[in-house]
């Protein structure tokens, strides 16, 4: 039906057979007579998706039974400003590592409720890998650490839970959420956008520790910018975005249909590795970041001559394969190869990039 494969980094593609399923539920979802967008989000109708949306993504990321699931909206960005509301009430200082652009966003929100303490940065490397663990300068009352467990515009990523002591750990999963598995229990919050990963746009997760919620019941934030009044309301203190996590949902069943989180890291790391090793191997396209911290989710990669970073786009759009083009602060080009990208949509992008190497060099 579709012959292009969509490289973007988010809003980004969907695993065809949910699209499928969407639209044959559209005009009428399961038989009751109406759209799930026209539902009411206290009906029982509703309530199923909800709760069922929940339990599944449970079961793929092995989410601790006490740990709350959240379904919020305003992005990523609202949290960085929401956790150090909810979470930054005690010492009011915040340890924060700086791994690239995203890094830096929640720094200078953080910056507007507490101290902030760049505990280590890769800045002057370019934000080319993850800076050694044993040289964050932690502060021991910080109220949390935080990461990005992959930079969605550098295209790096920890495969490792760093060990941060006593202080709770606070991790984006924005563009890594479900395509490995997470050791959720050694994090005390990870939250992301769903439009990475997960479905479309709209829809924030949020997976805390009962310490978590705790700490914020006690934190003075309006009861809507509050994780815990939003969990103790089942996400529903007003109307949830019900649409997109009617489609999270149908993506959690998809993943379950693959095989689950497991199983779908074996083929991420198989498009990853078609991609960066046909780069390494090339003396026309390069990728710049640490080898052991390339992102499997997002592969940067720049032209030798970016003179022909136009022409590249153009031929590559009439190879069917779109959105292709680098962030403007690395430049080049960016391949985002999430859970729903099909090996063959890699494979054809290899092929081109193979193609215009020999035509270009
Ligand atoms: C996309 C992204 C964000 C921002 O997400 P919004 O939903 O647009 O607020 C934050 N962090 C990372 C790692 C991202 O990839």
């Amino acid at each position: 039906m579709r012959d292009v494969f969509n490289f973007s980094a988010g809003p980004a593609t969907l695993p065809e057979p949910v699209l499928e399923t969407a639209a044959s539920e559209m005009l009428n979802w399961h038989g009751c007579g109406h759209a799930v967008m026209e539902m009411s989000h206290r009906g029982k109708e509703y309530m199923s998706i909800h709760s069922q949306a929940k339990q599944d993504l449970r079961e793929l990321m092995g989410i601790p039974g006490d740990y709350e699931i959240l379904f919020l909206q305003g992005g990523a960005t609202a949290q960085f400003s929401l956790l150090p509301m909810n979470l930054a009430t005690i010492n009011k200082r915040v340890d924060i590592i700086n791994t690239g652009q995203w890094s830096k966003k929640a720094i200078t929100a953080a910056g507007d409720f507490a101290t902030v303490n760049v505990a280590a940065s890769s800045e002057a490397q370019r934000f080319t890998c993850v800076p050694d663990v044993a040289d964050w300068q932690l502060d021991p009352g910080a109220d949390y650490v935080h990461i990005c467990v992959n930079e969605t515009i550098g295209g790096v990523e920890y495969f490792f839970t760093p060990d941060v002591g006593k202080v709770p750990l606070v991790a984006d999963i924005s563009s890594t959420f479900l395509s490995r598995p997470i050791p959720v229990e050694q994090y005390d919050l990870i939250y992301g956008g769903a439009q990475k990963n997960i479905g479309p746009a709209g829809l924030t997760i949020v997976i805390a520790s009962p310490e978590m919620i705790a700490r914020s019941r006690d934190a003075k934030v309006p009861g809507i910018l509050s994780l815990a009044a939003q969990a103790e309301a089942d996400s529903m203190l007003n109307t949830p975005p019900t649409y997109a996590i009617y489609i999270a949902g149908l993506v959690f069943q998809w993943l379950k249909d693959q095989g689950g989180v497991q199983a779908i890291e074996k083929t991420n790391i198989e498009k990853a590795e078609r991609l960066y090793s046909f780069i390494d191997q090339s003396d026309f396209f390069a990728n710049p970041v640490k080898v052991a911290n390339r992102s499997r989710m997002n592969v940067p990669f720049t032209l030798k001559d970016p003179a022909l970073d136009e022409t590249f786009l153009a031929g590559a759009g009439d190879a069917g394969l779109i959105q292709l083009k680098g962030h403007r602060s690395v430049g080049g080009m960016r391949a985002s190869i999430y859970n729903a990208m099909p090996v063959a949509g890699v494979n054809r992008l290899v092929e081109f990039m193979q193609e215009f190497e020999r035509t270009n060099a």
